[in-house]
């Protein structure tokens, strides 16, 4: 009812055989979701909440909170929104959470544990989380990013179910996190892996940096094996693995990504439609040959062109 007479009807992300791949939108402010319904967002797989903390010298109150989220989940009735708590840090410094001194902040006191430093913002976030979500019929999911360990797991994931979030998982970005991505699927109810920075930390390169660019490339092959155990463990315990970072936008590396384990995709709205028409040229057993190409690679060049020479149907 919500799209235009003029447009044709968007269909959901699927693979050639059916199988099923829900295409999300990452957003940044609760304004972008009309947008993203339109251009045919299944959800949302990554609501980054930074923008309510950088503009501010203080944590914004419970209330102004509420009223975003809330706002955020009332576009997407009946659909999963994935909402990531405070990822203060490193390239998103918060002058009133980090300290301004860290030699290396990507290294540092970021993500999950600068919320753990400063307990109350993280409580006051899942306040205003569950309280969105009780007034709204959206399918809330709450994740933390920067996740290192087990045990960073298991207190996001009791934490956030003590405030009554009912589905609890954690970003996987940290190299050591998709080793043990079978120990920590056991705690969280989902994984999303994010590209970008764990691009960054597989490679040892700063993100923002222009010198080491080239080293920012999530076809790396290590990246793609360490997608892979997430991947695999997920299949292994029945447990979502998405992925919010830049690589899902890519429309041959979406492929893969879904041929190495990942259950839905979450992206920048524009890029939705590429993606979506992307899966659809590909089985599930394409997808996994595509991937098992790309991941016997020694560089992300070779892998980028091994997967173009095993997917001859994409330009
Ligand atoms: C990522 O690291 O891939 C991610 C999605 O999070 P951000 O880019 O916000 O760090
Ligand atoms: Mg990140």
């Amino acid at each position: 009812a919500r799209a235009s007479a003029a447009s044709a009807p968007i269909t959901d992300g699927a693979l050639a055989d059916g199988t099923p791949v829900p295409l999300l939108a990452n957003l940044g402010k609760p304004e972008g979701a009309a947008e993203a319904v339109t251009l045919g967002a299944e959800g949302v797989g990554l609501f980054r909440t930074e923008f309510l903390f950088l503009s501010s010298s203080q944590a914004p109150t419970v209330e102004q909170q509420r009223e975003s989220y809330t706002q955020l989940l009332a576009a997407f009735p009946g659909k999963k929104v994935v909402v990531r708590v405070l990822d203060a840090g490193a390239d998103k410094p918060l002058a009133f959470l980090n300290d301004a001194h860290e030699e290396n902040p990507a290294l540092g006191l970021r993500g999950i544990r600068a919320l753990r430093a400063s307990e109350d913002i993280l409580r006051e976030q899942l306040t205003a989380l569950a309280e969105a979500d009780a007034a709204t019929d959206a399918d809330l999911w709450v994740m933390a990013p920067m996740v290192a360990t087990v045990e960073e797991t298991a207190y996001f994931t009791a934490l956030a179910r003590d405030y009554g979030i009912k589905t609890a998982g954690v970003m996987v970005e940290v190299p050591s996190s998709a080793l043990l991505a079978d120990r920590i699927l056991i705690d969280a109810d989902f994984a999303s892996i994010g590209t970008n920075d764990l691009t960054q930390y597989t490679l040892a390169a700063d993100r923002l940096l222009g010198s080491v660019a080239a080293f920012q490339d999530p076809w790396h092959p290590a990246v793609l094996r360490l997608i892979r155990e997430v991947g695999d463990a997920g299949r292994t315990l029945g447990k979502p693995v998405g992925i919010c970072g830049e690589a899902a936008a890519d429309p041959l590396l979406a492929v893969v990504l879904v041929g190495l384990g990942a259950t839905s995709l979450s992206m920048a709205p524009t890029a939705l439609a590429d993606v979506r028409a992307s899966l659809l040229q590909y089985t599930i057993d394409d997808a996994r040959a595509i991937a098992a190409a790309a991941l016997a690679a020694n560089d992300a060049a070779s892998a980028r062109d091994a997967a173009r020479a095993a997917a001859p149907e994409m330009k």
